[in-house]
């Protein structure tokens, strides 16, 4: 049994979209099969206004115990510090995630904004937002870089947007059954099961990467070529299990022919690569060291694709099919 509160800050409500569609396990399972209670979640319970605020007061004043704090969206500060951009429950957000979180025994951040700040965080951040634990890449967020819920453990976050529901699912299976110490975290506090390995790692465009040859459109077909030259794909420098663990059990970006932007990275969106877009392609901005494939380097990399595209095969350069 573990009991759960889930609070909604400043975001679009993406990540309870996506939670509500789990399927390994579903969000009914999570209730009649691993234990969870859910104590609040602005969707899933009928607390609300008074009778909210008195079980989110009964868990800080600890007459009610707290298993896991789930926190969706940033930590809004502004105006001034105050919080007073985004009101819950007659108090500033802000607030009621400074008291609550000493009081779980694990923190977990769902999605982006939540980990590291994501879109509302992005400059100019007029609300003043940042995420739990990170500020983009740069350590700290909201609740200061020694927080450790009662478990010692960080915040674990599970960035993407949204995170995979699988994701977040499979997470709050593991602290229902005890099973905390199995989660090991990547130096972002992701956890290395569904973030250590590249999105690349399972695209179905791999053969068309390895010799450079490109799709021209977006939404042409796996067998039309790779997305990331022309067309800005960060899957060889973004850690998530996006083509592994497919979404709806059938599809990803790539394999619809959309690039990865790499939303599962700190610095997304990254606006500071590329003003006004969160895509970019190698064509157009040219290859600095950010947008080579991780573990290379620039002058390497152009080295290599150039003779990769000398020497690729007639079969690569042929549009299969469009699908
Ligand atoms: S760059 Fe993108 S489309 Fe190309 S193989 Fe990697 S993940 Fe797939
Ligand atoms: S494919 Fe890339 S942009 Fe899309 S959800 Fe996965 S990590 Fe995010």
């Amino acid at each position: 049994m573990a009991t759960v509160v889930w609070l909604h800050g400043g975001a679009c409500n993406g990540n309870t979209q996506s939670f509500l569609n789990a399927e390994e396990p579903t969000v009914i399972d999570l209730v009649t099969d691993f234990g969870i209670e859910v104590l609040y979640h602005h969707a899933l319970v009928t607390e609300m206004g008074e009778s909210a605020k008195a079980l989110l007061n009964s868990i800080i004043d600890g007459t009610r115990e707290l298993d896991v704090l789930v926190v969706e969206g940033t930590i809004i500060n502004g105006p001034n510090g105050t919080g007073r951009y985004d009101m819950f429950l007659g108090r500033p957000f802000k607030d009621w995630v400074a008291d609550l979180a000493p009081k779980a025994f694990v923190t977990v951040g769902v999605g982006e904004c939540a980990s590291f700040g994501g879109m509302p965080s992005t400059a100019p951040n007029p609300s003043d937002s940042e995420g739990l634990q990170f500020r983009k890449a740069k350590r700290g967020g909201f609740l200061g870089e020694s927080y450790t819920a009662r478990s010692g453990l960080p915040v674990i976050n599970i960035p993407g947007c949204p995170a995979h529901p699988d994701w977040i699912s499979q997470i709050l299976v593991a602290l229902a059954t005890g099973r905390v110490g199995d989660i090991t975290l990547d130096d972002y506090q992701r956890p290395e099961t569904f973030f250590k390995s590249f999105t690349q790692t399972g695209c179905t465009r791999n053969q068309y990467f390895e010799w450079k040859q490109s799709v021209e459109e977006f939404g042409q077909g796996t067998r039309n070529g790779c997305l990331f030259y022309e067309k800005g794909c960060r899957g060889s420098f973004t850690h998530s299990s996006c083509n592994r663990i497919l979404w709806n059990r059938q599809s990803s970006k790539t394999r619809a022919g959309q690039p990865c932007h790499g939303c599962t990275e700190p610095n997304w969106p990254h606006y500071d690569l590329a003003p006004g877009t969160v895509f970019k392609s190698q064509k157009v901005l040219g290859v600095i060291p950010q947008d080579v494939p991780e573990g290379t380097d620039p002058l390497s990399y152009t080295l290599h694709a150039a003779a990769a595209r000398a020497a690729a095969p007639e079969w690569a350069k042929e549009d299969m099919f469009v699908v």
